[in-house]
């Protein structure tokens, strides 16, 4: 019995974009800052298991995830003994083992968690490597101003348990100019806290703030690390952050220096002609004014291709955009492509990303606000197979 056939769709990730995206990255800062590659959402949908050995081969040692599950899905992962995982947010007091045992670094914002890691450490004999994450009005997690002064004298007693790899906030929307003065008292409250730090530890550990935005646009607060999640994959945090930096740059709009590593493609599975006044698909929901050629594609909804694209979506055949005609059905969708010649059975439909001279962008799909690219890149479908396109 054959073991599997190939999907419907696949994930392409292009290891030659990834290192360019690296690379662009590592000039914007000093050398001595370095780069986390954040991994949470299964890797912004490209997948944590391809992605990460890639992003080591780039040259990234240290890598950020949200859970416990998916550091022990990095750590499984990795390839180079050395890589470092960092848990940015939840990690259970029954998982504080595993993470110790691994040398896991982990994110404490509360003060039973930082009791319960020095209680787990001196089970396990061996030191906990923490980062404490600080309030400084992101307003979500990190210790709160008036337990600083608790938490830096419960380190430094028990550092024998505890080993503070870094101190770290959050900012709240640095992709934003209209959050300026937020994020420059934010950066005001962790330097209150980073020289209450210097007067209570032996030393300060490395300070951690900015992602990506912040990385791009701030460098007084790129400090000793920065967390970067959604450039290394090519994309801009916002549409502000791609215009202030292709301006710094004296780059002219076009000549993107990120670039996308996802390409998601398919096939056309059928071909037919349509009569002026037929409708195509479900209902009447779409009336061919003419004689048209349909091809269609075994993409749907349940591929993440949402009914939000019905009449309204765009794929690339032949390096040219070919619309979405009907309803996208829960597995399948029409495409218009009637303009097509030689448009045939096989051929190649590009979902996301480049084919000849045109780009079907992540924000393409029904997209009005900045954010957008997260949400529609984590949303793939992890059962979509990915498979690494070798650069050179
Ligand atoms: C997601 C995340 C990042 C990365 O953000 P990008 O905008 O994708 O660079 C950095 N830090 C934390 C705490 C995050 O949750």
């Amino acid at each position: 019995m054959k073991s599997s056939f190939l999907q419907p769709s696949v994930i392409e990730l292009d290891e030659g974009a990834l290192k360019n995206n690296i690379q662009f990255l590592k000039h914007r800062a000093k050398n001595s800052v370095k780069l986390s590659s954040v991994i949470k959402g299964n890797a912004y949908g490209h997948g944590i298991t391809n992605f990460l050995p890639i992003a080591e081969s780039s040259g990234m040692n240290h890598f950020s995830v949200f859970s416990a599950n998916e550091a022990l899905i990095a750590k499984k992962t990795q390839t180079h003994p050395e890589t470092d995982i960092m848990i940015m947010g939840m990690i259970r007091d029954d998982e504080l083992e595993w993470a110790i045992e691994n040398d896991v670094e982990f994110y404490i914002f509360e003060l039973d968690r930082l009791e319960a890691a020095i209680e787990s450490a001196k089970k396990m004999q061996k030191r906990a490597r923490v980062h404490l994450q600080i309030e400084t009005g992101m307003n979500r997690t990190g210790f709160e101003e008036p337990t600083w002064k608790q938490v830096f004298e419960t380190v430094q007693k028990n550092k024998k348990e505890i080993k503070v790899e870094g101190i770290c906030t959050h900012y709240a929307g640095a992709e934003s100019v209209a959050n300026y003065y937020r994020i420059e008292n934010q950066n005001n409250q962790l330097q209150k806290a980073l020289n209450l730090a210097k007067d209570i530890l032996d030393e300060l550990p490395p300070v951690h703030a900015a992602s990506s935005a912040a990385y791009l646009s701030r460098p007084k607060m790129h400090y000793d690390m920065a967390r970067i999640g959604i450039a290394q994959y090519g994309f801009w945090p916002s549409r502000e952050t791609y215009m202030q930096i292709m301006k710094s740059l004296d780059l002219d709009q076009g000549e993107d220096p990120l670039k996308r590593v996802l390409r998601w493609k398919s096939e056309i599975m059928n071909i037919k002609w349509v009569n002026s006044g037929d409708f195509i698909g479900y209902g009447n929901v779409y009336l061919a004014g003419r004689r048209m050629k349909i091809a269609t594609v075994p993409i749907g909804y349940t591929h993440g291709f949402g009914r939000n694209l019905t009449n309204a979506g765009y794929v690339l055949i032949h390096g040219t955009r070919a619309g979405v005609v009907g309803l996208v059905n829960m597995n399948m969708i029409t495409i218009n492509v009637t303009h097509i010649d030689g448009a045939k059975k096989g051929d190649e439909v590009v979902l996301i990303g480049q084919q000849g001279d045109d780009e079907i962008t992540v924000a393409s799909f029904g997209e009005m606000t900045n954010n957008l690219n997260y949400e529609v890149l984590v949303r793939l479908p992890t059962t979509i197979p990915r498979i690494v396109q070798n650069g050179d």
